[in-house]
């Protein structure tokens, strides 16, 4: 989750803030995730996500050919009573722990009070991306799925009782039905473990990019496409960062296996040594398989860096 501090500023955020008494709107709607969790019993992961969303007056999940990630249809209200009772539905397209995670997200928006006065049909073209210039309430949505589906309360002991691992992160992933990136966003931001995860994509630099995708014939390079860091990390991984040829990375990019090692990577005038560990793990964009690897990082040597060695 980032660094930076939130100014909040919808009528969304308030409206959160007067119903829980809770001023940060980050809080509070983890609040309602936890309040929800508290009524509806719930004991251990994984969250019983269709219970939840009954409780929040949701009559059915629904997987659904269609382009958004996930949709809240309301139902109106007739008198006092819900009549009917909402539905919710997930792009079947996407992977089991990303509908998960949008179901929770859903879920978060019948928290808020506008939703409960007048409930009015939502659609999400994405969850999950936390966007610092999205709607305030797309955001905490966002929050409120994590809090959902990977409560602090569980995540915080099974985290601390693992050395941070490639193969720890993927076992409290599968515990939670989550994702690995929603996984690790959530245990960076109790920042358990100094890592970052990191995917990597085959790219370009911006300035060659449209050249590229003009057809002329510029290598691409292996390149960051999402970081995800834990503040005890200690590095900045900038977006579009590219990894050496010799490095374990790359390797597991090569050769589609699973690899280990320890790589040097330069940032600005830096160069840091890290332990990694990653994994090919290729994906499906619009019917096309797309390589990608997965790495888990960690520092070698937290927050120090070595004399410019790259
Ligand atoms: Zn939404």
């Amino acid at each position: 989750m980032s660094k930076r501090r939130t100014h909040w500023r919808s009528d969304a955020a308030r409206a959160l803030t007067l119903l829980t008494g809770i001023p940060d709107p980050e809080a509070a709607i983890i609040a309602c995730a936890d309040d929800l969790l508290d009524e509806a019993g719930v004991t251990e992961p994984p969250v019983p996500l269709k219970m939840l969303a009954s409780f929040q007056g949701v009559r059915a999940i629904e997987k659904a050919d269609m382009q958004p990630s996930g949709r809240l249809i309301a139902m109106p209200r007739s008198g006092l009573a819900v009549s009917g009772g909402h539905i919710i539905q997930v792009n079947r397209a996407e992977s089991p722990t990303r509908q998960n995670f949008t179901i929770a997200h859903e879920i978060a928006h019948t928290f808020f009070p506008a939703f409960q006065a007048r409930p009015q049909t939502i659609e999400d073209e994405q969850t999950g991306d936390y966007s610092e210039d999205d709607d305030e309430e797309e955001r905490l949505c966002d929050i409120g799925a994590s809090a959902l589906l990977l409560p602090e309360r569980w995540l915080r002991p099974l985290a601390e009782r693992r050395e941070p691992s490639l193969a720890g992160l993927q076992d409290i992933a599968q515990t939670f039905r989550a994702s690995v990136e929603a996984t690790a966003r959530s245990i960076a931001h109790l920042d358990v473990w100094p890592f970052a995860l990191v995917v990597w994509e085959p790219g370009w630099r911006k300035a060659d990019r449209h050249l590229a995708e003009a057809g002329q014939p510029i290598p691409a390079a292996l390149r960051v496409s999402r970081a995800i860091a834990s503040p005890s990390f200690g590095v900045y991984i900038p977006r579009n960062k590219s990894i050496a040829e010799d490095s374990s990375v790359y390797q597991a990019y090569q050769t589609q296996t699973p690899t280990s090692g320890l790589d040097r990577l330069t940032i600005g005038e830096r160069t840091w040594e890290l332990q990694a560990e990653s994994a090919y793990s290729a994906y499906n964009r619009d019917g096309i398989l797309q390589p990608r690897v997965i790495s888990f990082l960690r520092p070698v040597r937290p927050a120090q860096s070595l004399d410019n060695a790259g």
